[in-house]
């Protein structure tokens, strides 16, 4: 826990800050190759989320399985 966190968390507030703009295609290419998104709401979680709580916001948020906010997410191995 370090310095290399900090720095995750500022690439995904400014990946976040960019897609709230609607800002460059290419960005959002990249803030999706390192985030989930919700294709609801679009709001994104970190692609170390875990699969209950990707459920947990489909249901709570959206009243809907994982499956149909996520359609894109793979388990991690
Ligand atoms: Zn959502």
């Amino acid at each position: 826990m370090g310095n290399g966190q900090k720095a995750q968390m500022k690439r995904e507030r400014n990946a976040q800050k960019a897609a709230g703009k609607g800002g460059n295609s290419q960005l959002k290419v990249n803030a999706a190759a390192k985030n989930i998104i919700c294709k609801k709401c679009f709001q994104t979680f970190l692609c170390t989320s875990r699969e209950k709580a990707l459920t947990e916001h489909a249901e709570n948020k959206h009243g809907m399985s994982m499956k149909d906010c996520f359609p894109d997410y793979v388990p991690p191995p």
